[in-house]
């Protein structure tokens, strides 16, 4: 079966993960150099961890913040961007917290675990975008402390942000699968969605992942290198 080629497809939806901004320098999640190998998500990214030690959490999210903030997007996020300015039907829906697609031009992303890039009251109920490292202050007007708006362990995700999801998958015509590991809700399901619905898939990564034989086409090699190929 030859490469699907961008041009041939109208509504083409990416989904992608921390493989794509690998090539950014951010590290994936699993995997050597793997961020939670390092530091235990008990004590770093949950709900508990925050309420026990919020200023710990919070220069954790700093450090992160302060890497991510010397990472540019890289030749992947540039295409992603390119084919949704050609086609107007793109979309993307991503689970990386990096704000890279939106830095490299992308608009309207669906951002499922949040990001690095805002934070929210929760005592007010109220959400900022900020972008300052560290950031300051730390706590709100009201005297609460903000909390990075990102979809940490043990979290829920935003029920608006799945049910869009939904809809452009069942929109899409082309599905790419874009370096996740595709091992958790709703990464492992969403072909499914798509292939019911008429589309192609595509899967683009390193390796295979559990749900590779689920596509239609499995492309292997760096995120940046195959979606190029699709031009
Ligand atoms: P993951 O680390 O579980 O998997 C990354 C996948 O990308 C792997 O399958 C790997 O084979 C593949 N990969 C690595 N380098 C690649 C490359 N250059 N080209 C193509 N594929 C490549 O990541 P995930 O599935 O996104 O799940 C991780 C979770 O952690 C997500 O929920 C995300 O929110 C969070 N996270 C985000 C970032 C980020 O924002 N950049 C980084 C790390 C983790």
């Amino acid at each position: 079966m030859s490469t699907p080629r961008f041009a041939d497809f109208e509504r083409i939806l990416f989904f992608t993960g921390a493989g794509l901004s690998a090539e950014s320098g951010i590290p994936t999640y699993r995997g050597k150099g793997g961020l939670w190998a390092e530091y235990s998500y008990e004590d770093y990214a949950c709900q508990r961890a925050f309420l026990r030690d919020p200023e710990r959490v919070w220069d954790f999210h700093d450090k992160r913040r302060g890497m991510v903030a010397t990472c540019e997007p890289n030749a992947g996020h540039r295409v992603i961007a390119d084919v949704q300015r050609e086609k107007p039907g793109t979309a993307i829906v991503t689970q990386n917290i990096d704000g890279l697609h939106q830095r490299a031009g992308a608009s309207g992303v669906v951002e499922l675990h949040g990001s690095l890039w805002r934070v929210r009251c929760d005592r007010e109920e109220l959400v900022r975008d900020d972008t300052s490292v560290p950031m300051e202050p730390r706590r709100c007007s009201c005297g609460a402390y903000w909390r990075p708006d990102i979809v940490w362990f043990e979290d829920s995700l935003k029920e608006s942000n799945l049910e869009r999801a939904h809809e452009l998958l069942e929109q899409c015509d082309l599905l790419v699968t874009v370096g996740t590991s595709a091992v958790v809700y709703p990464a492992a399901h969403l072909p499914r969605i798509a292939m019911q619905c008429g589309a192609t898939t595509v899967e683009i990564n390193l390796d295979d992942t559990p749900v590779s034989s689920l596509y239609q086409h499995r492309l292997r090699g760096t995120a940046s290198h195959i979606l190029a190929s699709m031009r």
